[in-house]
């Protein structure tokens, strides 16, 4: 029997059959919905609205393709509730979808759909399993499933808008946008999940055996405001189109045959290591907490790392909320330090492939999870003693007060669903309207006007910072600028002036100093002026583009209105050269691995460059080699590097390389490299938008050199690279290391290869010399063949023992072997100066010796520790004859 396809498995072959279907295949977009008419992605139909519309189908970066597949990242915060509770519902799931833009329709959706599923090429399920719904009118969906595809009649169900039209019942409730009926496809998990039939369902509509697995969706209406008398306005599209959906976590339970998600190659490690952590075993569905706290740490690590911050209001609160309901259920299970961070590896092990800024975010992620767990913790408990005695003074069937809840949420951080739920243990209800108004009261009172929201990177400064300007960043060709300070704060404060020796961040109206973003980090430097100078170590800067200086004065003092020199440090140079050589890295990798290498996040500093791209496997030496050859050969042909700014379209139609998903104003900054290098007959170039800084000529880069490429997540790697000084030196270091191993050796470094095969062939013959010399010596010491051992009988057992030395190893398990031998005993026991060694006959096993035990008395006895199997075991000491000595008492 062949194991059963992973999750990932499941994912690849599923792009890969529409692609062979003449799919593109696209990346998932961010979890932060492309469109406001959700907070996060809900479908993988989502970023492609405009396409449904009419708009070019258009990828940059990818392609153009009126077909497309992805595999698209959807969180669901209606479903956040069920979790646990239904046998379906994630509030994290990944739907892999296809999609034509005004290309094929039903016909072809259905069939394809039907073939992945029941081709043995594919998911291999059973044709019988397979039922349908369709919409109460879809007479082209019904005869295309009946007569060209062959379900029975019988394994269809009609339904109305409520059921089969998405979003559902879209014609009445909205909302606005691409709209259509639908074929859902169901499959039968048989009777261990329930007794109801088919036909059941029309009625109950709600089925552990009759699981929904994918959505077949038509778009060809755009659902616009409806007529003031209510009708509803179902506009045609310009075409029609198709959007599937197919939850990736329900198709792996059925393709896995097991019970539910939580059995999947996916969660079962994140719920194994609940339990380990927990102590406290799985036991399937009754185990709500296991199963909440591995369903949420995923949710929760895939939305920070697409750059929700925790917070209290939109999407940082909806994703505060599920961890503090993971949080509640890891102390349920009696966790009392933060844990859930600590599963966040598991997390980005088995997404991170499919989902590369997992990987590239990992350190981020985790402290986030750390400390809010530990925020929550604390309150926690204060929180559960509190919610336990108002609870308990209430009568079941009774109401706690909205206020109560409130108090609840606002000190102790019981977010309102973590109430309802405790309170519905006992039986009690929650005002909601009261708490909502509570709630609402308070956040009128913190607004005070804050445009950034909690932003964590900028501290407490953030209303500090409010109605500045946007500064002008002059350091793309200055390196030296005058400026004027606009505002000094520190710790959320104005001040008006900064005297020698305090720290503080300076805004300036003009400053050479780029902030980091895109990679690569912030400017250091210093500024100057009549009477002072201080020292910049760090520049960031806000959403609204205002540059912030991490400043401290050395000499004189700052006031706002002072006119300043900003001087950036040298580290630019070989900032820019590590920019540069970041692109061209890039290029070459695509041109050496293929275009379907995509870039997964990078780090350009003064020392060195980080770049994580997809891809399968390690790189060969050779590919090493070609990309640095390829590299180089910018290198010396020095050609110029130019950056400008042009329309988005411009810039696409003149194949500049962005990232999928990223969003760029309509203006945005193309870095070209004025010069092609050849590579297998054709031309390589080098265009990506990009805002970081750049050399002028590539000769400027001077030397490149992969230092190392290495696995980061399932499908992701990272090389590391220098440029310029960094390389030749890493190089000429590397270079005299060798020389002076070679030199150890007596040799020069060209005969360094030689000398140590000749050198290892040695060793090799000297140990096997030394083992052949062991057993004799072990041999002789058991007295050649014919010995006569003691033999005692010991715990019901007859246990050969014997004393050796200068015996360890393999010689001494030989040794072992041969005593139970010739002694015709139920157990060996060795002791040598050098170790221990305990062995037990199959029969001896099986009427309950354990020499693992055995040993590790022994051993504890002799100073010593040791362990292993019932049969066979081993330990290190140093006292032979206490372990001998010990035999009587420990058998
Ligand atoms: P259900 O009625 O089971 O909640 P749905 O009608 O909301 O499903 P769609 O919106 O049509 O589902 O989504 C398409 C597919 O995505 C579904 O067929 C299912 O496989 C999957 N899916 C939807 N919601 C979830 C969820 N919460 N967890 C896992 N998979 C889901
Ligand atoms: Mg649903």
């Amino acid at each position: 029997m062949t194991a059963p396809l992973t999750t990932a498995d499941i994912r690849e072959k599923y792009l890969q059959f529409f692609e062979s279907k003449g799919h593109l295949r696209l990346p998932s977009h961010s979890l932060i919905a492309p469109d406001p008419t959700t907070l996060f992605t809900v479908a993988g139909m989502q970023p492609f609205k405009p396409q449904f519309m009419g708009a070019p189908a258009k990828f940059p970066g990818y392609g153009e393709n009126r077909r497309v597949t992805t595999a698209q990242k959807c969180l669901r915060v209606g479903d956040i509730e069920n979790v646990g509770r239904t046998l379906r519902h994630c509030s994290l799931l990944e739907m892999l979808g296809n999609f034509s833009f005004g290309d094929y329709f039903k016909r072809e959706a259905l069939t394809w759909a039907w073939e992945f599923l029941t081709s043995p090429e594919w998911m291999g399920l059973d044709k019988s399993r397979l039922y349908a719904t369709i919409y109460e009118e879809d007479e082209e969906a019904f005869l295309i499933w009946t007569q060209e595809i062959g379900l029975p009649e019988d394994r269809i169900l009609r339904f109305g808008a409520d059921e089969n039209f998405w979003p559902a019942d879209a014609p009445k409730e909205g909302p606005n946008g691409p709209c259509g009926p639908c074929s859902e496809i169901f499959y039968d998990r048989g009777p261990k999940y329930g007794e109801d039939t088919w036909a059941d369902y029309a009625q109950t509509r709600e089925s552990a055996r009759f699981l929904e697995i994918w959505n077949c969706v038509f778009p060809q209406y755009d659902r616009q405001d409806p007529l003031p008398d209510g009708t509803p306005v179902l506009a045609d599209l310009p075409f029609k189109n198709i959007d599937t959906g197919m939850g990736l976590e329900r198709i792996a339970t059925v393709v896995q045959d097991v019970y539910d998600f939580y059995s999947n190659d996916v969660f079962a490690p994140i719920v194994a290591r609940i339990a380990e952590l927990s102590g406290k075993p799985y036991e399937g569905p009754q185990s709500l907490s296991h199963r909440v706290v591995a369903e949420h740490i995923r949710s929760v690590s895939m939305t920070i790392a697409d750059g929700v911050a925790l917070s209290n209001t939109g999407r940082g609160y909806t994703v505060r909320k599920i961890l503090r309901r993971a949080s509640r259920h890891a102390y349920l299970l009696g966790l009392r330090e933060p844990t859930l961070y600590q599963l966040v590896p598991l997390v980005v092990e088995k997404m991170g492939g499919a989902y590369p800024e997992l990987v590239a975010e990992e350190e981020r992620v985790t402290a986030a999870i750390r400390a809010e767990e530990e925020r929550f913790l604390k309150t926690l408990e204060g929180g559960t003693q509190r919610i336990t005695s108002l609870l308990s003074g209430l009568e079941r069937g009774s109401v706690l007060s909205g206020e109560e809840a409130f108090v609840l949420y606002d000190t102790y951080g019981f977010p309102l669903d973590l109430t309802k739920e405790i309170a519905e243990e006992y039986g009690i209800t929650v005002d909601e309207a009261e708490y909502a108004e509570s709630l609402e009261k308070a956040q009128e009172l913190a607004r005070a006007g804050s445009k950034y929201g909690k932003s964590e990177l900028f501290g407490g400064n953030q209303e500090a910072l409010e109605g500045l300007s946007p500064t002008r960043f002059v350091g793309y060709e200055e390196l030296e600028a005058q400026g004027e300070v606009v505002a000094l704060v520190s710790a959320g404060e104005r001040l008006s002036h900064l005297p020698a020796g305090s720290e503080a961040t300076v805004v300036l109206s003009r400053t050479p100093f780029y902030a980091e973003g895109g990679g690569e980090v912030g400017d250091t430097g210093r500024l100057e002026w009549d009477g002072g100078h201080a020292l910049v170590r760090d520049t960031r800067k806000t959403p609204a583009g205002v540059f912030l200086h991490d400043v401290l004065v050395e000499e004189g003092e700052l006031r706002p209105g002072d006119t300043v020199r900003g001087i950036v440090s040298g580290e630019r140079q070989a900032i820019q050269r590590h920019h540069t050589a970041t692109h061209l890295l890039h290029a070459a990798l695509r041109a050496v691995l293929g275009s379907g290498v995509r870039q997964a996040g990078s780090l350009v500093a003064a020392e060195r460059l980080r770049f994580d791209y997809t891809h399968g496997a390690a790189l060969s030496a050779d590919e090493i080699a070609g990309i640095e050859r390829l590299v180089s050969r910018w290198v010396s042909a020095n050609f110029p590097v130019t950056w400008r700014e042009m329309p988005l379209e411009e810039a696409r139609a003149a194949g500049a390389t962005a990232l999928f998903g990223e969003k760029y104003g309509d203006t945005v900054r193309v870095v070209t490299v004025e010069g092609g290098v050849p590579f297998e007959g054709r031309t390589v170039t080098s265009m990506e938008l990009c805002g970081g800084a750049h050399v002028r000529r590539t000769g400027d880069i001077g030397a490149f050199v992969i230092v190392s490429d290495e696995n980061v997540a399932a499908g992701v790697r990272r090389i590391e690279a220098l440029a310029g000084e960094a390389a030749t030196t890493w190089v000429r270091e590397r270079l005299q290391t060798a020389g002076r191993v070679a030199g150890l050796l007596n040799t020069g470094l060209d005969g360094l290869e030689a000398r140590v095969a000749g050198l290892q062939a040695g060793l090799k013959a000297a140990q096997q010399e030394t083992a052949q010399v062991r057993r004799q010596l072990a041999e002789a010491q058991m007295g050649g063949g014919g010995a006569t051992q003691q033999v005692r009988e010991l715990g019901g057992f007859r246990v050969a023992a014997l004393r050796l030395s200068g015996i360890e190893g393999n010689e001494l398990r030989g040794a072992a072997d041969k005593l139970l031998d010739q002694s015709g005993a139920d157990l060996a026991v060795i002791a040598s100066d050098r170790g221990l060694v305990v062995k037990a006959t199959k029969d001896a096993v099986g009427r309950g010796a354990h020499a693992g035990q055995l040993v590790g008395k022994l051993a504890a006895a002799a100073g010593g520790k040791g362990g292993g199997r019932p049969d066979m075991a081993q330990a290190g000491i140093q006292n032979p004859e206490a372990a001998l000595g010990a035999l009587e008492t420990a058998l």
